[in-house]
């Protein structure tokens, strides 16, 4: 029964988000922060845009929500001296509030890219989970809304003196995510493999993992200039130190649930001996809560860390 609650106050609280956004949508304003060069930071509702904006045009890393089109062109076309059309779209990965602007954009005349797991995922039904109780429905996407172009390691747009590169983070968030670099400007763009909302939401039921979370970001920070600028899937531009601390925080809490796992203690027993406490103050947002992030963990630890390909 205390499980059944559980699972309905989770299912409550991803549809009440859901609602909230498609809400509030007509009263979004699309902020836009310069972070260095030619990328710029755009935040309306839902996952943070990257966009690198010069004389070539727009790249955009992600695309929010279709209402919100007409006032992230706006915004675009607010930086520079001219309207500058958007020409390619990376996504990071197939959620909604990273995705649902591709069919404005599309029919715009944006190229749409992406790993070849996510354009998969887009096609066809299917569901959003932690592996337990969160679960969150999704229906194929117009064939219209679909990437034009897939990749399955690594793919590069050169625009504006910047080269826009997209690496596969095998079983990160999901089993299709991109983390886009600027080269360049030294900065980098993670989707949802890095959030600051507190607890990260990992979609197991996509293919997602803990471990793979963890391998995408060290790979990340291996790659990464001391001054680079890291954009996450939510929330301000973080640095090279937010990064670390963050995949301390993942490796400490997996390492507490493999411990517990491997000593015979069942999912309850973790949620009873609230096995997270430590990280709750810090880390309990209005997403995801101690025992979602713990049935995350649980169901990610069984599986081995895949390797992210990275060439040098
Ligand atoms: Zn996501």
């Amino acid at each position: 029964m205390q499980l059944r609650v559980t699972a309905a106050c989770a299912l409550l609280s991803i549809a009440g988000l859901a609602l909230a956004q498609e809400q509030d949508l007509s009263k979004v304003e699309v902020k836009v922060t310069p972070v260095s060069g030619s990328v710029y930071l755009l935040q309306g509702a839902g996952g943070n845009i990257a966009a690198s904006v010069g004389d070539d045009g727009a790249v955009l890393v992600d695309d929010e929500f279709a209402p919100l089109y007409d006032k992230i062109t706006a915004a675009l076309n607010g930086i520079g001296a001219a309207p500058k059309p958007v020409r390619f779209i990376f996504l990071t990965h197939y959620h909604g509030d990273h995705t649902d602007g591709n069919l404005p954009f599309a029919a715009a005349g944006a190229t749409i890219i992406s790993q070849e797991n996510l354009r998969a995922t887009l096609m066809s039904d299917g569901q959003a989970g932690n592996g337990g109780s969160m679960h969150m429905p999704h229906k194929a996407v117009d064939k219209a809304a679909l990437p034009l172009v897939s990749f399955d390691r690594e793919l590069t747009v050169h625009m504006n003196g910047e080269d826009i590169r997209a690496l596969h983070a095998p079983a990160a968030h999901t089993s299709g995510d991109s983390i886009v670099f600027f080269e360049h400007a030294h900065v980098v763009h993670m989707g949802d493999i890095f959030v600051r909302y507190g607890f990260p939401f990992i979609d197991v039921d996509t293919g997602g993992s803990v471990q793979g979370m963890i391998s995408a970001c060290e790979a990340t920070l291996a790659l990464l200039p001391p001054d680079a600028k890291i954009i996450p899937g939510h929330g301000e531009v973080a640095n090279i130190e937010d990064l670390r601390e963050y995949v301390k925080f993942l490796k400490d809490t997996s390492t507490v649930v493999a411990k517990a796992r491997e000593s015979g203690k069942s999912l309850d027993d973790m949620k009873k001996a609230n096995l997270l406490g430590p990280w709750s103050e810090k880390y309990t947002g209005k997403f995801v809560n101690a025992n979602a992030f713990l049935e995350m963990l649980y169901f990610s630890t069984a599986r081995r860390a895949p390797a992210i390909s990275v060439k040098h």
